[in-house]
């Protein structure tokens, strides 16, 4: 049976290298699945959850944006950030999280609006994650 050669690489390290049967990614239009001999793509991948299956074990993962490039004989993640469940600091994202509220509910014209409303969905996608798969 053919499988998925997977390599996720985050900014400080190789995260995950190894052989799957489904990668599931958040893109702009949803999530997509990539199964065996799936076509070449490559695709912007947005904040969100994704998963791997490997026979019936599926993995979740917070990831904070990336891309994704399929080809023939490897799946290559590059992820601005990722997390297991297990390795989210919940009260780091609550922080976050306040942070990026205040900020935003301060109206303030100097903050970087877009900025932090990018921090605030990063850090709700860690605690949905922790919470719904931990
Ligand atoms: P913070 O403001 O708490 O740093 P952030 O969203 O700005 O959050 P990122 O820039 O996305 O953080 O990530 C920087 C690094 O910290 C990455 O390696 C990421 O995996 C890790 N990281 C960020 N938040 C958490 C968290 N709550 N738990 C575990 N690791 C985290």
């Amino acid at each position: 049976m053919s499988v998925i050669h997977l390599v996720i690489l985050s900014p400080s390290s190789q995260f995950f290298e190894g052989d799957v049967d489904m990668v599931t990614v958040p893109t702009k239009l949803g999530p997509i699945g990539i199964l065996p001999e799936h076509y070449p793509i490559i695709s912007l991948l947005v904040i969100g959850t994704m998963h791997i299956q490997t026979g019936s074990v599926i993995k979740y993962f917070a990831i904070s944006g990336g891309i994704i490039s399929v080809q023939q004989d490897r799946t290559l993640i590059l992820a601005e950030a990722i997390e297991r469940p297990e390795d989210i600091d919940v009260a780091r994202a609550r922080a976050a999280k306040a942070r990026a509220e205040a900020l935003i509910a301060s109206k303030d014209p100097n903050i970087d609006l877009v900025r932090a409303q990018a921090a605030l969905q990063r850090a709700m996608n860690r605690i949905r994650v922790h919470d719904e798969h931990l």
